[in-house]
């Protein structure tokens, strides 16, 4: 019985926590880039902001299986954007 409990809780610990990371992930990277509009959903992340190009004024949509490879992607395109796709 007792590995029964510790299965279940090894099952929903880990999800709970990356819940919670998630949303302060989201909540620091809306934070950091204003401009852009960030959301995840079924855990993709996507940024929605204006093109790096000062000409251009498109509006580009980033996506990352990740938040980090989102912030990454948000980074390179304050620094010059650099195309990493
Ligand atoms: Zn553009």
């Amino acid at each position: 019985m007792a590995t029964v409990e510790e299965t279940l809780a090894d099952v929903e610990r880990p999800a709970a926590r990356d819940d919670i990371d998630e949303q302060m992930a989201e909540a620091s990277l809306q934070a950091a880039y204003p401009a852009w509009t960030i959301w995840c959903l079924h855990g993709i992340w996507y940024a929605t902001g204006p093109c790096h190009l000062i000409a251009c004024g498109c509006r580009r949509t980033l996506h990352a299986p990740r938040g980090e490879g989102l912030r990454d992607l948000l980074a390179a395109q304050r620094s010059g954007g650099e195309e990493t796709t």
